[in-house]
């Protein structure tokens, strides 16, 4: 009999993916279909780090490494989050992992036990819930809302505590809704977190993609010693494809997360390690990238501007952008199989990300500025005929 632990892990259903993927099989059957439904970057890993790449494996680095990561990724990985949450940060404290996800797996198993619970704040990343349920953990889901930003509301996150919560899962800036979390939002988390004694969990792979505004609430008053924080270079450097993340936060978590992924990933790929050493040392890739998503944020949000019966919500960084369409049509999964029907505009309906995000559209940033000009003329369209 197979585990019912795993079994219905991912529920299944149509939800946001089953439209990215019918639009994926209309564009390859030859129709003008523009994407942006999903993450990932439409351009390379940056020369560099694909040099250093090949340089490595022409070197014959094709070994097992050190688990928690080769000792100079690991040393690279402490000084960039030591820069990033502007807490001293010791190679202690770091583990590689292969992608942000399995920090975030690997967090989550650290600090919750079968049978307790946990809080994530919505709208969440869509592998959230499956990551709390493979650890056989509890979960409540506390919604942020569209007319304040999505930004976290302490009051409703601390009436979600109870007796076994352990932890609160947060990420910032918010996939899908861009928002960036405010410091006093940040302070309001982590006050609690210290006053009921839990974990946070703070998902910061975009944390490059802020503009600046980024704060982490590692290094808020009393966090260091009870934050954990999940990232990864897929993002920020332009390595979705890599693989290559890492977890953060105290040693003794740390330790366990290296015996948990003695017995799951057994160490990252040798030259892949060496050449994310390079990219995290030599930071390549990272202001260009940073200011491209900048610039096709600002493109794609003016062109938004004019438009009456579509309302911007959040989308103050990261990847993505998301419009409220509810005085368009309420239902956004009508909304976004609609668009791409008339359109051929393929985007996620906020409705996968939680509810919080329903009445939504979420917009991926991965295009050049002159197909997201394109698309906002598509959409414009669409608004102006529909119904
Ligand atoms: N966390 C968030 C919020 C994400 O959006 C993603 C990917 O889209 C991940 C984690 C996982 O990223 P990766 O495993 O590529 O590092």
């Amino acid at each position: 009999k197979p585990s019912s632990r795993i079994t219905g892990i991912i529920p299944s259903g149509r939800d946001g993916w089953e439209l990215h993927f019918a639009a994926m099989n209309r564009k390859q059957a030859g129709e003008p279909v523009i994407m942006l439904s999903v993450g990932d970057h439409d351009f390379d890993t940056p020369t560099e780090t694909v040099e250093a790449c090949v340089e490595a494996v022409r070197g014959g680095f094709h070994h097992y490494t050190q688990l928690p990561g080769i000792p100079g990724l690991r040393a690279a990985m402490a000084k960039v989050s030591t820069e990033a949450t502007g807490v001293p940060t010791s190679v202690d404290q770091v583990i590689a992992t292969p992608g942000g996800q399995a920090a975030l797996y690997s967090a989550v198993q650290a600090v919750l036990d079968p049978g307790t619970h946990a809080i994530v704040v919505a709208p969440y990343y869509a592998t959230y819930p499956g990551t709390f349920r493979a650890a056989g953990a509890d979960f409540t889901v506390v919604e942020t809302h569209a007319e304040t930003g999505f930004q976290p509301q302490p009051a409703t996150i601390e009436a979600a505590v109870r007796e076994n919560t352990r932890a609160i899962l947060i990420n910032t800036p918010n996939n899908p809704t861009g928002a960036i979390y405010s410091r006093k939002s940040l302070e309001g988390i982590a006050d609690i977190c210290r006053r009921h004694d839990l974990w946070l969990l703070s998902d910061e792979v975009y944390w490059t993609l802020g503009g600046g505004g980024h704060v982490s609430p590692r290094s808020l008053p009393g966090m260091a010693e009870r934050t954990l924080v999940i990232n990864s270079m897929s993002k920020s450097h332009g390595m979705t494809g890599w693989r290559i993340g890492w977890l953060a936060g105290p040693a003794e978590l740390i330790r366990l997360a290296i015996d948990l992924n003695l017995v799951t990933t057994y160490g990252l790929t040798d030259f892949v390690s060496r050449a994310a050493t390079q990219a995290l040392e030599n930071r390549f890739g990272v202001a260009e990238i940073a200011a491209r998503y900048d610039a096709r944020r600002k493109t794609f949000l003016a062109e938004m501007a004019g438009l009456n019966r579509i309302t911007v919500r959040g989308s103050e960084g990261g990847m993505y952008v998301m419009l409220d369409v509810r005085n368009v049509e309420p239902d956004c999964e009508a909304f976004a199989w609609a668009l791409l029907d008339a359109e051929k505009v393929a985007v996620m309906p906020g409705s996968s990300f939680g509810d919080a995000a329903a009445g939504h559209i979420r917009i991926s940033l991965c295009q050049p500025e002159p197909v997201l000009a394109d698309a906002a003329a598509r959409l414009k369209r669409f608004v102006a005929n529909y119904r």
